[in-house]
């Protein structure tokens, strides 16, 4: 579902993504009544529109580099930027990676400074009030920039490994190095979250966080093969310009997804 566009980038929401809100305000009622279900759908829209600030931190940084982004999707396992393409040069890469994790340490930042500047008691941040609303938001963002910054592509972690691989080593072996690291460490990460539920993350379903990482492993490995497959056409094409000297339309690239 289309909701509105930012500079250009369009928003959409994916429709399992009502089916975790629909969950989160069923669990609020269960736990507190009226108040528990306004509880439990506003905190997650809250930390939904962090996981887009995050988002378009990757996407402006990209868009000043002269990188189109297509639309940013909103799913249950977080949220996406389709960028037409990623920058080759490490250092690029980088900073567009950065980037999104830097928002949600900002944001949390900020809100910290908020609950200390109104010298909340400690009981205000029990139940459902606004120091708890901004404290859990605080946490969360937290959270999130460093979960994303976990060595495991193509999450943002991932993407700085290969970035600084590829400081020392072709960008095709440093690619398959971060794929192979972030296969262990999401294999990791997922048998964790099935063994120790609910340390990290609170009344968030575990298939849910084992969805997460499973997508992490097929998705690190479809961007693997589709570079893959980009450099044997590349091969392909020179090949035959340096025999026929013809110029031949521009492909059609899929987008590259930025989390
Ligand atoms: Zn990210």
């Amino acid at each position: 579902m289309n909701l509105f566009r930012v500079r250009g980038i369009q928003l959409a929401v994916h429709f399992s993504f009502f089916l975790l809100l629909a969950y989160r305000a069923e669990d609020g009622w269960d736990n507190g009544g009226w108040p528990g279900l306004v509880w439990g759908a506003t905190t997650l829209i809250a930390f939904f529109t962090c996981v887009v600030l995050h988002e378009l931190g990757h996407s402006f940084t990209a868009m000043r580099f002269g990188i189109g982004v297509r639309r940013i999707l909103l799913m249950p396992i977080g949220g996406m930027a389709e960028m037409d393409d990623i920058p080759r040069q490490p250092v690029r890469e980088g900073l567009i990676t950065l980037a999104g994790p830097a928002v949600n340490f900002a944001i949390a930042g900020v809100l910290w400074g908020g609950l200390a500047l109104a010298q909340v008691p400690d009981e205000a941040l029990d139940g459902y009030t606004l120091p708890a609303f901004v404290d859990l938001l605080m946490f969360w963002n937290l959270l999130m920039g460093i979960f994303n910054l976990l060595p495991a592509f193509p999450m943002d972690g991932g993407r700085i490994l290969r970035a600084l691989l590829a400081l020392k080593m072709p960008y095709m072996r440093a690619t398959i190095w971060a794929v192979r690291i972030g296969k262990i460490v999401a294999g990791v990460c997922a048998l964790l979250a099935l063994i120790l539920p609910p340390l990290l993350y609170r009344s968030s379903p575990a298939f849910l966080i084992v969805a997460l990482f499973a997508f992490i492993i097929f998705a690190g490995e479809m961007e693997l093969r589709a570079i893959r497959r980009r450099e044997l056409e590349d091969a392909h094409w020179r090949a035959i310009l340096a025999r026929t000297y013809q110029t031949f339309p521009p492909v059609e690239e899929p987008p590259v997804l930025i989390r």
